[in-house]
């Protein structure tokens, strides 16, 4: 069965191909692209249980991009998913503590974002030969650290593409800014603003919107594209590790056929739960999805009451990718939950445009009961990444951090025994700082890359090579504008 995608506000529900949702990102109407139906995996999953990780994304993602040929898939799967991790297992599972940690972040930059957009540029220029467009393709991104490196890496060198990065000058760690400035690739360009992340954010949108500015580019052969999280081509290649992480439980008779899991996500934009809930809804076991919130907790406040509210303070903690208060792709779920509804939830995203809040109704909550939302405060992220480590060793990043608390918290609350998954989003390398901080606060006074070693010899694991590479890398991006420049840069680059 083919499936096609439509926008989570269209109420004529125009259908576009997969590879058009791609290029295109966000609906012209401002909605999500959500797919028409969501297959059913097809292939048994003893079957998979046999099946390297590059196959079973396969089976999976064959399922949701219908208009792509299997070569093509093929290719682009390969592409992603190779040396550029430094494990053949690309997302290995690690039991600790009565959990299995799902270990997303073995690709370029050590966080989970490689898992999309590894694979997203060759997503990306293989729609655009299909859809027969010859401009190069230009990313925009606005970042606060972390997609910004993993965008830079995925499309470094991917022929047909540029990418130009914003960040916020003074807005970014010192670890993330020295990731992104050493970006190697002719066609990557970073730039810092003299602002903070809204700025930079509105600033590429700004440019999205500019009809002008896209004929000019146009008449010079290119065309901006988006690589942020509600793109569908990162959202489908996340829904893959969950149905290896459950084939791998059963190669490893960890579980039985068709028993089901517990899965834990430690959650901001909603794109990799939502992933996971997309995973459940093609039959596999998966009994609770478990959301877990950072005291940044709009979602936990969402599922306990039924009414999402982004006025509030907005908390900056030490598990920043989660900082967040409009999760995008909770929209799909509305959607989805409201009975493909494209009228009820365009209603209700009017709502929370105007007045920053709106209330779901009891037959939407209804069909939230396989969600769990909870959330961690510093204090108790600190102390469950302290405990984790004093007993058994193992060190976990702080949004890791996040889900292992609330996942304790759920196991308290409910009984409930079921064999667990926690997404693993991060390496601890990647947040040294606040790790190293909560197993002894003794460490606080060390430099960086200090704790880096010491990190490595308590954890008993090497260096990842990310890590290493930006000691001595050299600083290849020191380009700084003012916000109202920001257009003027990408011009400046394209050479235009
Ligand atoms: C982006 C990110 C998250 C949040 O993922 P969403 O898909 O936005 O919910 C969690 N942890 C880390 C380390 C991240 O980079």
């Amino acid at each position: 069965m083919s499936v096609n995608y439509v926008s989570t506000r269209d109420l004529n529900k125009q259908e576009i191909t997969a590879s058009q949702a791609i290029l295109k990102g966000l609906a012209d109407d401002g909605g999500l692209f959500v797919p028409t139906s969501i297959p059913k995996l097809e292939v048994p999953i003893e079957k998979l249980a046999e099946m390297t990780y590059q196959q079973v994304a396969y089976e999976v993602l064959k399922l949701f991009l219908s208009d792509f040929t299997e070569e093509e898939l093929k290719h682009c799967i390969n592409s992603a998913y190779d040396s550029k991790f430094d494990t053949e297992e690309i997302a290995p599972l690690v039991y600790a503590d009565g959990a299995y940690y799902l270990e997303l972040f073995h690709g370029a930059t050590i966080a989970f974002k490689d898992m999309a957009l590894s694979i997203l540029p060759h997503l990306m220029i293989t729609s655009a030969r299909k859809n027969n467009i010859k401009n190069d393709i230009v990313i925009l991104t606005a970042t606060s650290g972390d997609t910004g490196k993993a965008a830079l890496a995925g499309f470094a060198d991917v022929e047909g593409t540029r990418i130009v990065v914003f960040y916020p000058k003074n807005g970014v760690s010192a670890i993330q800014e020295r990731q992104m400035v050493t970006q190697k690739g002719d066609n990557t360009h970073v730039v810092g603003i003299k602002g903070n992340f809204d700025q930079a954010q509105t600033g590429v949108k700004q440019m999205f919107n500019d009809k002008a500015l896209a004929a000019e580019l146009d008449a010079a052969g290119f065309q901006f594209s988006s690589a942020n999280s509600i793109n569908i081509g990162r959202l489908v290649p996340q829904i893959a590790y969950y149905v290896y992480a459950y084939s791998k439980l059963l190669a490893e008779e960890k579980i039985t056929s068709g028993q089901e899991i517990n899965v834990v996500v430690p959650t901001g934009n909603f794109g990799n739960i939502l992933a996971a809930y997309y995973a459940k809804n093609m039959g596999l076991p998966i009994a609770k999805l478990v959301c877990a919130s950072n005291e940044n907790k709009v979602l936990y406040d969402f599922f306990t009451t039924g009414e999402y509210d982004k006025n509030r303070d907005f908390i900056l903690t030490n598990s920043p990718s989660m900082d967040i208060l409009i999760s995008s792709n909770l929209e799909r779920l509305i959607y989805h939950i409201a009975g493909n509804d494209a009228a009820k939830n365009a209603d209700l995203m009017e709502s929370l445009k105007a007045t920053g809040k709106y209330q779901i109704t009891d037959d939407m909550r209804a069909k939230l009961d396989s969600f769990y939302g909870n959330y961690a405060s510093e204090l108790e992220t600190g102390m469950t990444i302290k405990d984790l480590y004093d007993e058994t060793g193992y060190i976990i990043d702080t949004h890791t951090g996040v889900a292992a608390s609330v996942y304790n918290k759920y196991k308290k609350e409910t009984g409930d025994d079921k064999v667990t998954v926690i997404a693993s989003t991060a390496s601890p390398f990647k947040f040294t700082r606040a790790v190293m901080g909560a197993i002894d606060s003794a460490y606080e006074q060390e430099e960086d890359f200090v704790l880096v070693d010491k990190l490595s010899e308590l954890g008993k694991v090497a260096v990842p090579n990310a890590i290493e590479e930006i000691r001595s890398a050299p600083v290849r991006h020191d380009t700084v504008v003012e916000v109202e420049d920001m257009c003027a840069e990408v011009k400046r680059f394209l050479g235009i």
